[in-house]
């Protein structure tokens, strides 16, 4: 079946994602339009991959629509600006880290117009868009996810985890667990570096133990240790994730003093260290904290 695709937002996540839809859509006959507010790099995708670039109004006649911006903010100012125009039996799959709470918001006002709204964050970074082996963590209306499974073309993997919201809901926690890892675990190398202990062999020790984490794995020895900090994924953003986990600590009243003391030390590590800095350089407030380098 042919079928025209469109994605919104050609930034870390979206270059490569897109790139997937335009590797698809040549495999199975169809279009992959892509969109971006600053269209020079919709004109650069398209050469690269053979994607098209559309003007804003031009992707309102796709049968799946893809956004991956920044925040929910952004998700409702490009929506609001297509909304009028859109199709019914459309599909829009939201694959930005949003807000659980926009998405109920966000799929009732598309509902009204017969478009579904799936909120579908992915994990993996670019590099796993670039492998198609993202993890898409998809909450909504099960019987759209039905439809466009096959459309998903950056998946490695995915999941459907329950209502409108949960899938944001996922992604915030996720995130938020491996911003603590990597918090916790910078704290513990400042705390070795400062008795003199080399940092390469208590790594290699914990990530043969049971201290081990993503961010002692695949984060510190690539990024810190090194000074590259490469950006990947900025730390406002991952400051963001963590400002959503603590909003649901609160709408939840639960108790979960971890996650609010991670969204409050990723806020400040974006204020002073820098927001479009990679979220690896978190660590850096570490250091500042320690007089230590984690090196
Ligand atoms: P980037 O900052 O690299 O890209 C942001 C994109 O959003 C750009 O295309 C930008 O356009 C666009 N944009 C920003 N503001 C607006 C606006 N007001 N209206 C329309 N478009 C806008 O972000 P990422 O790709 O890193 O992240 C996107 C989402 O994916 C975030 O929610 C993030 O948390 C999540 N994510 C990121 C991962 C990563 O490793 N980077 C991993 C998993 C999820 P322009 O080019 O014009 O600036």
């Amino acid at each position: 079946m042919s079928r025209t695709t469109a994605f919104l937002g050609l930034g870390a996540m979206g270059w490569p994602m897109a790139a997937q839809l335009a590797r698809h859509a040549r495999e199975t006959g169809g279009r992959a339009l892509v969109w971006n507010r600053t269209p020079a790099k919709a004109q650069a995708h398209a050469r690269e991959f053979g994607s098209e670039a559309a003007e804003l109004s031009g992707v309102a006649d796709a049968d799946v629509i893809f956004s991956c911006l920044p925040t929910s903010a952004e998700v409702d100012e490009v929506l609001g600006a297509l909304e009028g125009q859109l199709r019914p039996g459309t599909v829009w799959v939201d694959c930005t880290s949003g807000h659980p709470e926009a998405a109920p918001r966000q799929a009732a006002r598309l509902e009204a117009r017969g478009v579904a709204f799936l909120d579908a964050p992915v994990s993996g970074g670019p590099m796993g868009a670039e492998r198609a082996s993202l993890t898409v963590m998809v909450g909504g209306d099960a019987a759209a996810l039905g439809r466009v499974r096959a459309d998903l073309a950056f998946a490695g993997k995915i999941v459907y985890v329950g209502e409108s919201g949960a899938g944001f809901a996922v992604k915030a926690i996720n995130n938020t667990l491996m911003a603590v890892n990597m918090w916790a675990a910078g704290e513990g190398l400042a705390v070795l570096a400062r008795r003199g202990v080399d940092l390469q062999a208590a790594l290699d020790v914990i990530n043969a133990s049971s201290g081990r984490s993503y961010p002692t794995e695949a984060l510190i020895p690539q990024r810190v240790l090194t000074r590259a900090f490469p950006v990947t994924f900025e730390l406002g953003l991952l400051a963001k994730d963590a400002g959503i986990a603590a909003d649901m600590v609160q709408d939840a009243r639960a108790s979960a003093p971890l996650l609010l003391q991670g969204a409050a030390l990723y806020r400040a590590a974006a204020r002073l260290i820098g927001s479009d800095a990679d979220y690896s350089a978190a660590l850096k407030l570490v250091e500042q904290m320690n007089g230590q380098e984690i090196r």
